[in-house]
């Protein structure tokens, strides 16, 4: 499976003051378009401790992603720490520099360095544009990597990601489909079906189990179970969920009998393709 690295800039993650939310969402959607998450580094703002993690990143995944660090004050580096990973001399961007300075014009403020600093890259990257603020991402390619670079904000990290990042990472193909089975279970808490899940997982490879509690684990336990398996097509995909939630709901009632109140296996979303565009 092709692998992604996730770096996450922000002195204030490290400081619990912002919960790191850009991780979990950018692990989501990466693993639905069909890559597997090998790491998530978060890192201060300090450009040596970024270029640093750039370079690990790339030496374990195909495709890495950062968020954060793209702004106009000085903390922000993460360009600039790219540039040094890389060995690059940090340039303006001419297309960039449009981007951010139309948006600035169009405001009544002027270009200043502060402001042209967010236009620098290595020479050969790409802007992408920002349709919410006005840091443009940045898209790096050579030898087959790919290193993007986000905006720290979720909204505007989302909307780059939803109407640049996720279109190429599909067009690279291969086309990975993805079906999803979710299960119901009253009646049995949590830590009691723990086991059954890891025996489903150890049992069906490319398939990933989660529990997710919805009730009071003691009083009134609630768990709604999603099975989720990637394959290069459809049908595949579908059986592999299929198979595990059969084996799931089978388990479940072998071990508690009438305590577990299963509803039946149902679909949710199956199917959809994360090779072609949805
Ligand atoms: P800006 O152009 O706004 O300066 P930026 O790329 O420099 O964007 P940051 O300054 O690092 O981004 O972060 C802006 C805000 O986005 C932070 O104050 C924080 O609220 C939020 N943020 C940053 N990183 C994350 C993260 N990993 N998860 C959730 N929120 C984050
Ligand atoms: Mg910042």
């Amino acid at each position: 499976m092709r692998g992604a690295a996730i770096i996450n800039v922000g002195s204030e993650l490290l400081m619990g003051k912002t919960v790191n939310t850009n991780a979990a969402w950018l692990a989501a959607r990466l693993t639905l378009v069909g890559y597997a998450v090998r790491r998530i580094l978060v890192v201060p703002d300090e450009e040596g401790e970024i270029a640093e993690a750039f370079r690990e990143a790339m030496r374990r995944a195909e495709v890495v992603i950062s968020t954060g660090g793209l702004g106009p004050t000085p903390d922000d580096v993460t360009n600039l720490a790219l540039c040094r990973a890389l060995g690059a001399e940090p340039t303006v961007n001419e297309e960039a520099l449009r981007m951010v300075r139309e948006k600035y014009e169009a405001a009544g403020y002027a270009l200043t360095p502060e402001r042209v600093k967010m236009a620098m890259m290595p020479p050969g990257a790409r802007p992408l544009p920002n349709p919410v603020g006005t840091a443009p991402g940045v898209l790096y390619e050579s030898g087959g990597r790919l290193v993007i670079l986000l905006p720290g904000v979720p909204r505007e990290m989302e909307a780059i990601f939803e109407s640049h990042v996720e279109p190429l990472l599909r067009a690279r193909g291969p086309p990975v489909y993805i079906a999803e089975r979710v299960i119901v279970v009253e009646g049995v808490p949590e830590a009691d079906v723990a086991p059954v899940i890891r025996a489903v997982m150890r049992a069906h490879g490319r398939v990933y189990v989660k529990s997710h509690p919805r009730g009071s684990e003691i009083a009134a336990p609630l768990l709604h179970i999603h099975i989720h398996a990637s394959a290069g097509d459809r049908q595949e995909a579908e059986s592999l969920a299929g198979a595990a939630a059969q084996a799931l709901a089978r388990l479940l009632r072998e071990k508690f009998g009438e305590r577990a109140r299963i509803h039946e296996p149902g679909s949710a979303g199956a199917g959809a393709p994360a090779g072609a565009s949805r």
